[in-house]
């Protein structure tokens, strides 16, 4: 059975959309549909309920709340039963075309297989700019190629089961299935412009998301607090040895740009720490990664 996983937040215009196309392109398979409504203030949730009345292979899950699109994806793992699942946008933006060919890999041996975006669709020079800074970073926190990566992936359920042992806060599921390892393959897709309703992250919930990721798989902006406290302690030898020579510096003016330099340099590496500080605290606390406050079509608790 192929299981198919849609974060829904906000996404009354398309849940309908979306499950009729994937209906029609998984006809020919025996296959699940679960919808998982990140607490949407709309409609999304009666639209889902009302289709999984009508369609038993329609299957839904409602957060109390809006946790994100990683808890969304995440719980749709958990309550997947397929012996493959596939994990994609509401919005149309990824093709359900393109499931099949994603599905043939599978059979033929591959146990993830990524989307990989040939054409990013239409963006602006500052959003493809900072994908790119961000799939850079990740790509080498990994050490997996993330560049034009997406959440548009089919896992097998062994990979799917590694995964999940990953039971960390802040997981990010389009790493994690590089992470894991496993017999990888890809099939390339177009971004499509979103069907209907706008984009749900803001640009504060962006950034928030991007540090967070780069956070639970790097620790490279300690390292960059390192270089700069190197940088910092070489130029003051410079600096010292010049004096010692007599070589007229400015003192006053040098001396408060120096301190506004350090300064500014101790309170970029104390945030960097206070961050990690902040990720543990989240860990430690083991809080739940989301909330399910209703479920229909009588999903299953695989975990
Ligand atoms: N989404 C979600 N929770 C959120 C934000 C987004 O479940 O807090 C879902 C959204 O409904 C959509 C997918 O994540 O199915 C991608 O969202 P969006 O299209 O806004 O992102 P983009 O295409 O810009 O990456
Ligand atoms: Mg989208």
């Amino acid at each position: 059975m192929i299981s198919v996983v849609v974060p829904s937040y906000n996404e009354e215009d398309n849940v309908i959309d979306c499950a009729k196309a994937l209906s029609e392109v998984l006809s020919e398979e025996e296959y699940e549909l679960i919808f998982v409504d990140d607490g949407s203030r709309d409609l999304t949730w009666q639209k889902i309920s009302e289709m999984s009345a009508e369609d038993m292979h329609i299957k839904g899950l409602r957060f109390s709340r809006n946790f994100g699109k990683e808890p969304a994806i995440r719980a749709g793992l958990e309550h997947a039963s397929g012996d493959a699942v596939v994990v994609i946008d509401c919005d149309l933006q990824h093709p359900p075309e393109v499931i099949p060919k994603m599905i043939e890999k599978w059979r033929k041996g591959a146990d993830a297989v990524e989307g990989k975006k040939s054409y990013r669709g239409r963006e602006s020079a500052s959003h493809r700019l900072s994908a790119k800074f961000f799939n850079g970073i990740m790509s080498s926190a990994t050490g997996c190629d993330m560049s034009d990566a997406s959440d548009f992936i089919l896992l097998s359920r062994p990979a799917l089961d590694a995964v999940l042992e990953y039971g960390e806060e802040g997981s990010f599921f389009r790493a994690l299935a590089q992470f894991v390892g496993f017999f990888h393959d890809t099939v390339t897709y177009e971004v499509k412009p979103r069907q209907k309703g706008s984009g749900k992250f803001t640009l504060k919930k962006l950034i928030a998301y991007a540090l967070k990721n780069i956070a639970s798989f790097s620790s490279m902006p300690l390292y960059i607090s390192l270089i700069l406290g190197i940088i910092t302690i070489i130029s003051s030898i410079i600096l010292g040895i010049l004096k010692l020579f007599d070589i007229n510096l400015h003192s006053i003016t040098l001396g408060i740009i120096i301190l506004m330099i350090i300064g500014g340099m101790i309170l970029c590496c104390l945030s960097v720490v206070g961050f990690y500080i902040s990720r543990i605290y989240d860990e430690v606390r083991r809080r739940p990664k989301y909330l399910i406050s209703e479920k229909t079509g009588g999903i299953n608790d695989v975990r």
